[in-house]
C-alpha cells in the first residue's frame, strides 16, 4: 500500500492536468521518489507539504458535487 506522492515542485501533467506523479527509483542502494518532468528526486520519507488541488481540478469537483447533491 503505497501513497501517492505528487512532485515537490508541484509540476503539472499536461496529459492529466494534475501534479506529476512521482515514481520510486533506486539510486546507488537508497531510493527516492523521482519526478520525471523536473528531474529531481527526494528521499522518500521527507515529509510531503500537500499541495492543494491544481484550481481547475477542484472546481470541476464541486461542480461534480453539486451535480450528484441535484439528483437526490
Ligand atoms: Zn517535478
Amino acid at each position: 500500500m503505497s501513497k501517492t506522492i505528487y512532485c515537490w515542485n508541484g509540476c503539472i501533467d499536461e496529459d492529466t492536468d494534475y501534479y506529476v506523479i512521482m515514481s520510486p527509483i533506486v539510486i546507488g542502494d537508497e531510493e527516492f521518489m523521482y519526478c520525471p518532468q523536473c528531474n529531481e528526486a527526494w528521499e522518500p520519507d521527507y515529509e510531503q507539504i500537500p499541495h492543494g488541488p491544481p484550481h481547475k481540478q477542484r472546481m470541476e469537483g464541486i461542480s461534480r458535487y453539486i451535480e450528484e447533491k441535484e439528483q437526490d
